[in-house]
């Protein structure tokens, strides 16, 4: 494709910026359309796994996102009253805390400050029709405008519209059978640098995680048969939740006592998103839009980094789109359902045991792997198995 053709990008998330950076790097004029009235700093403590770490190192910002780690120096599983069951502190085998440990928000700043001054950013502004022909594709704006873009592309997110308008019989949700909730409360001096975890009663999991000076962080999880509740109705998520929380002991007691003042409050079902086809004409999708593997995985971020860059070498190498978003797929659908397929509704079942005798037994198991005996025969398989998956995706060099 030639020089200085202009892309539109739906979504300042995660993938939108990174799309916009490396398309901006070959020549591209990038517009960013994005629906929230700012910069949605929003979401608690991401893993930038593997292939993802490869994408920032390129980007130069891997310092940048060092600055903003939150040190977490490890993970505490307790019981409901913060009693000690067992410790994994950063770097053993089963620990939630990895070595790139930031706040999305924070992320989602660094992506934003490395490419506001390169592509065009429009908040408050999302696509309401998209005309596609031979030669271009016009978009229609929220506002009645009606621009011409060369292609558009959709990194607006699980719940993302443009999607629905344009694949709606190509994409479907698969409900791993847990609500998931998330947002920030205020920091307590016992919350120091590490991850508190607590198997709860009737399957509420609930980690507490450090966050920045004055927050920490709040990830629950808890089943739920169907994902019957729509996203924007927050009332009845809140409703879910304190009663998700209700006699799950001092931890969950003092999450319940804050969650009215809480400034970023997200609850919604915890659902993948499988798309047989990631594109049509010259729409394509990237990110949570096209294959979202689900906060659980940790793979979220990874997969969006990783997507949006080969998106736009795609993009660059081949003169007919059709060819880039084909070539796309090709490298990054078998990555992205590779880490969908780690996840599985029996999983999530076996994290989220329900009664007293399965929570003790829980507990056990937890204070076995974290014996030096087992951690020090595991933990090498581990960061192998880690190491593979990141190898085993090959960045291709679109320079
Ligand atoms: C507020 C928030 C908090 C999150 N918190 C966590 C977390 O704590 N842990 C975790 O693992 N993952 C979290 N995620 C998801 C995580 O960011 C993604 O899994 C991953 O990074 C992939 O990023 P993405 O860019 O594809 O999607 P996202 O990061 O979800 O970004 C999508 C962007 O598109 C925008 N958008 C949506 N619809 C439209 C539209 N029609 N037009 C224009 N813009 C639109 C959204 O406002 C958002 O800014 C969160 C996402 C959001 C938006």
């Amino acid at each position: 494709m030639k020089a200085r053709k202009k892309i539109l990008i739906c979504g300042a998330g995660i993938a939108g910026p990174v799309c916009a950076y490396w398309l901006h790097q070959y020549g591209y004029d990038v517009v960013i359309a994005e629906k929230a009235r700012t910069l949605r700093d929003g979401g608690q403590n991401i893993d930038v796994k593997g292939a993802g770490q490869q994408v920032i190192k390129m980007m130069g910002l891997a310092e940048r996102i060092e600055a903003k780690n939150t040190r977490e120096q490890g993970q505490k599983y307790v019981d409901a009253t913060g009693k000690l069951v067992a410790v994994f502190p950063k770097g053993a085998f089963a620990t939630l805390t990895s070595d790139f440990e930031i706040l999305r928000g924070d992320f989602a700043h660094v992506l934003f400050e490395a490419t506001a001054e390169i592509c065009d950013y429009r908040f408050e502004t999302f696509v309401t029709h998209l005309d596609q022909r031979d030669d271009g594709i016009a978009a229609t704006f929220n506002d009645g405008s009606v621009e011409e873009f060369e292609l558009v592309i959709c990194a607006e997110g699980i719940g993302s519209s443009t999607r629905e308008m344009i694949l709606p019989e190509q994409t479907s949700f698969r409900y791993l059978g847990a609500y998931m909730s998330f947002f920030k409360i205020r920091k307590r001096p016992e919350d120091g640098l590490w991850a508190h975890t607590v198997n709860g009663i009737d399957g509420t999991f609930i980690t507490l995680r450090p966050g920045n000076d004055m927050e920490t962080t709040v990830l629950i999880t808890f089943p739920r048969k169907k994902p019957d509740l729509a996203w924007d109705d927050r009332a009845s998520m809140k409703k879910l939740l304190l009663d998700a929380l209700k006699g799950r002991g001092t931890i969950a007691d003092r999450i319940s006592a804050e969650l009215d003042t809480v400034r970023d409050f997200y609850c919604g079902p915890m659902s993948q998103v499988r798309a047989s086809r990631w594109s049509k004409g010259r729409f394509v999708m990237v990110g949570d839009a096209a294959c979202c593997p689900t906060p659980f995985t940790g793979e979220g971020t990874a997969l969006a980094l990783v997507g949006a860059y080969v998106l736009a070498g795609e993009i660059k190498r081949c003169a007919d789109p059709a060819d880039a978003f084909e070539a796309y797929v090709k490298r990054v659908r078998p990555y992205a359902e590779a880490s969908q397929n780690r996840m599985s509704p029996a999983l999530i079942r076996l994290l989220h045991v329900r009664s007293g005798i399965a929570i003790a037994l829980t507990r056990g198991v937890q204070k076995i792997l974290a014996s030096g005996i087992v951690q020090r025969r595991l933990k090498p398989g581990a960061a192998q198995r880690e190491r593979k998956i990141a190898e085993d995706f090959v960045f291709p060099d679109y320079t």
